[in-house]
């Protein structure tokens, strides 16, 4: 088997693990579970667009040098990376949604604030003391 067979070869075994990856993250994202989880799915795809960019670059690499023409092989990488970076933001989007759903809302401007928030950051109104509206006497 020659090098440029064994780095097709690989090049084919690297697809089908993404594919597989992306398979988890959609039913980790469609399941809305947990934020930790949904992090964990985030960093997956991250890291599989990092092996993947890698992967071209060395793919690339041994091109120039071999002079071989086979953009087939890097065209296919680059779809991949875009399937995994388009996936990566809809986790990412998901993500921020539960974020901004789990939050408090200011009671003066609406304003999503973040969890555990003393005041607004918007407007700064006080929003661990929106029951206790007594007048000043
Ligand atoms: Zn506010």
């Amino acid at each position: 088997m020659s090098i440029w067979e064994k780095l097709k070869d690989g090049t084919k075994a690297f697809s089908e693990k993404s594919e597989e990856i992306i398979e988890v993250a959609r039913s980790k994202s469609e399941e809305l579970v947990g934020i930790t989880k949904q992090r964990m799915a985030v960093s997956k795809v991250q890291t599989e667009i990092i092996k993947k960019k890698t992967e071209l670059g060395s793919l690339v690499y041994d091109l120039s040098c071999k002079r071989r023409e086979d953009s087939e092989s890097v065209d296919s990488i680059c779809d991949e990376i875009k399937a995994l970076e388009l996936e990566l933001s809809k986790l990412e989007n998901a993500m921020m949604d539960a974020k901004n759903q789990s939050g408090p809302v200011c009671p003066n401007c609406s304003a999503k604030a973040s969890e555990g928030a003393k005041y607004c950051s918007n407007c700064g109104s006080p929003l661990s003391e929106i029951k206790q509206d007594k007048p000043e006497e």
